[in-house]
């Protein structure tokens, strides 16, 4: 991709307004762009990142079982009035439309995914299943804030799982569990977050939150400092020792939830009467789980967690390109081998953004390397082509390191 053409500009200085260090960093380095209050549009840098995101969620989603599906966001009342949710639920976005009908706009699914469930489920041989989505939600926040952590509108994963007995219920919502981490792991925040117990609704004890410690967090956690257990302040308020090890000795931090998992057991079964036919011929209420993970907010939990002073440094596994190429000289020399570069690294399939704005000087395309945060940069010169060479550096570390033209390909390779 050349850069000249790409859709966005960075802003060297501090946006005063910025409410987190993620939200400066994504506005100034053109990946999101803020509509209104908690209402932000992805420019190219930043839907490159959110897709790589969305792709891990799906992979891991898969890989428990989950079915991809898309349900609407336009949303029947009726099925809000009888979850009590319609009155209850006080983000919830009601429109109306024509003849004064009125609507839900979803901030979550079960008032679908349930009475849809209903239609397809008769005997325990349908069960268990489950489906998730990758999908727009809305939720009326009052005090939407820190760009996006925190906003109206946005991308969410949401999995939900049927069960025809509590034991299979447990096993799924453990192995989601497990699931939830290997995916924070593999999108460069498994460090910093921890399983966390918060309190769990109308049918079982507890539920969890995922929570990521950041200073640009509203959550407050406690962390056990015996066997460092986390728990949520609601859980703290019931148990002031540690519900695990009985230990009292506990660290607040501040952290920001990206998931959560909840076992609804048959809250939403039950209104939709949602049932199976069991072995012996009893009619049972199926039991159901949800699992949530909002993509924008993972976004900026990383940039929170994985950046300098001068900008974003983006795990691979996210990045929107993984290799940055700038020539240093813009004589015909330079330019050529960049081009070749360029041409070969695409052939190989290689993520690359190439700095050829003509119009910038090298310390402003270092400048914005720096700030857009590609975990890869290479940079061509005259003095690197007399030694035949490329010069390699990787954000956020300081070592530059002299490689042989012919040999870069193969160092690109072990390094993606
Ligand atoms: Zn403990």
């Amino acid at each position: 991709m050349l850069q000249s053409k790409l859709f966005y500009k960075t802003t060297k200085n501090k946006n005063a307004s910025a409410e987190s260090v993620s939200h400066d960093l994504l506005t100034r380095a053109g990946y999101i762009d803020q509509l209104m209050a908690g209402v932000y549009s992805f420019l190219p840098l930043g839907f490159r990142v959110l897709k790589n995101i969305e792709n891990i969620i799906r992979k891991n989603m898969q890989d428990i079982g989950g079915q991809e599906i898309l349900l609407p966001v336009l949303q029947p009342k009726e099925n809000w009035v009888k979850t009590g949710r319609w009155d209850s639920l006080d983000i919830l976005f009601k429109v109306k439309g024509g003849g004064d009908k009125e609507y839900a706009l979803g901030p979550t699914h079960e008032e679908v995914v349930s009475p849809l469930a209903k239609k397809f489920v008769f005997s325990y041989k349908d069960l268990p299943f489950s489906v998730f989505q990758i999908q727009t939600k809305f939720r009326d926040e009052l005090r939407a804030k820190s760009g996006i952590l925190r906003t109206r509108e946005f991308l969410m994963k949401d999995l939900y799982s049927f069960h025809a007995t509590q034991a299979d219920l447990d096993a799924y919502y453990q192995k989601a569990s497990k699931t939830y981490e290997k995916l924070f792991k593999e999108i460069g925040i498994g460090k910093l977050t921890y399983r966390t117990l918060s309190s769990g609704g109308s049918f079982s004890k507890y539920s969890d939150e995922f929570q990521m410690l950041t200073e640009a967090g509203e959550d407050i956690i406690s962390i056990c400092k015996k066997c460092k257990l986390a728990i949520n302040k609601e859980i703290k308020a019931e148990n002031p020792s540690c519900p695990n090890c009985k230990g009292d000795d506990f660290e607040e931090k501040k952290a920001v939830e990206v998931g959560n998992i909840f076992k609804l057991g048959i809250k939403y079964s039950m209104p939709f009467e949602l049932k199976f036919t069991d072995r012996d011929g009893h009619d049972k209420p199926v039991l159901m789980g949800c699992y949530g993970i909002g993509l924008g907010r993972l976004m900026g939990a990383i940039v929170e967690v994985s950046h300098d002073d001068k900008g974003i440094i983006w795990p691979k596994s996210v990045a929107p390109f993984l290799v940055h190429i700038i020539g240093v000289e813009n004589n015909a020399k330079v330019k050529k081998a960049v081009q070749k570069l360029h041409t070969q690294l695409q052939k190989e399939n290689i993520e690359v953004l190439y700095d050829d704005r003509e119009n910038k000087t090298v310390g402003e395309k270092f400048g914005d390397a720096d700030l857009l945060g590609i975990p890869l940069r290479i940079v061509v010169s005259e003095k690197t082509l007399k030694e035949n060479s490329v010069e390699l550096k990787e954000r956020g570390k300081d070592k530059v390191q002299l490689v042989k033209m012919s040999q870069i390909l193969k160092i690109l390779n072990t390094k993606s």
